[in-house]
């Protein structure tokens, strides 16, 4: 048997994730022998953070006497492979910190790393929606549009087998820090309108505020959208799809993937897979024509767990 060992690295959980195939068989949901979390506890530091790592590593040995020979890693950053440490995480005490050679060194087994939205691609890549729709893909890029807008590329390598495209930089897949709106809304990475301060749920929702002076919920924008009696509604959602429009359609320009799949909040809204599609025809360098499959995800919340496993 072989088995793949996956830990999803959040600011307040840490879960592991253990699945069992035979030797040379794709792995599916199904083959989860195992499933635990424990608390971060993140505001006691850096090394605290490893040691818990290590605790659910123990944890998950000892109930079910496997032991990994390489662990996979969701974490909230990104790895910048030049300098070997952790940059552009939200628990910021991991910033500038060489985790992956520490984590190797604390667990003795060989680690792979990648963000969570790498980890979310990945994971709707091989065990998600986009086997059951689109078996032989050759690219898929995983969408997360919710608090923040990233996103992750997928690759099926010769072997047959998917993998991340980290990049040189570690930046693969960021979309999210595309400039989309000249001059638009300041951004925490230093620039002014990047496709998160427009399409982000925070960011129309700001929108929407400055138009009607009222704070909503995306959700409640969306359901005075379809009352149809609400201006400003209107406008936020014609903003949403025009410019999901405009920031898809180079995604499609620059990679051509078979799938894009559309996690998070926002990414749940039914009008981006068809007016938001639709919109992108507008800009995509294919004579308006779109063939590119635009799919609901299908792992819900246990998509960081299982992208880390199969990295
Ligand atoms: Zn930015």
């Amino acid at each position: 048997m072989q088995t793949y060992w996956g830990i999803d690295l959040g600011g307040t959980k840490i879960e592991g994730v253990i699945l069992q195939v035979e030797r040379g068989t794709a792995p599916t949901p199904d083959a989860v022998i195992i499933r635990k979390r424990i608390d971060t506890e993140a505001h006691n530091g850096y090394d605290h953070i490893l040691n818990q790592v290590v605790r659910l590593i123990d944890l998950l040995k000892a109930e079910t006497g496997l032991t990994p020979e390489r662990i996979g890693f969701a974490t909230p950053g990104t790895f910048d492979p030049a300098r070997q440490t952790m940059k552009n995480c939200n628990t910021t005490s991991l910033n500038g910190k060489p985790m992956k050679q520490d984590l190797a060194r604390l667990l003795g087994v060989p680690i792979e790393l990648a963000n969570d939205a790498n980890c979310f691609a990945l994971a709707e890549a091989t065990l998600g929606i986009v086997p059951d729709v689109v078996p032989d893909f050759q690219t898929v890029f995983g969408v997360i549009m919710g608090t923040g807008v990233g996103g992750g590329v997928v690759v099926r390598g010769r072997d047959g087998a998917p993998f991340v495209l980290n990049g040189l930089q570690g930046i693969g897949g960021e979309w999210g820090h595309n400039i989309l709106e000249e001059n638009g809304h300041p951004c925490y990475c230093g620039k002014r309108g990047c496709t998160e301060q427009v399409i982000s749920g925070p960011a129309l929702q700001r929108y929407y505020q400055q138009l009607s002076n009222e704070q909503r919920t995306m959700k409640e924008i969306m359901e005075r959208y379809h009352a149809g009696n609400d201006l400003a509604a209107s406008q936020t959602v014609n903003r949403m799809l025009e410019y999901f429009g405009r920031a898809v359609s180079t995604l499609i320009n620059v990679l051509d993937p078979d799938a894009i799949v559309l996690g998070g909040g926002v990414g749940n809204v039914d009008l981006l897979y068809t007016e938001g599609v639709e919109r992108a025809k507008k800009y995509v360098f294919n004579s308006g024509e779109i063939r590119t499959a635009f799919l609901k995800p299908k792992l819900g919340d246990s998509a960081g767990v299982f992208g880390a496993a199969m990295l």
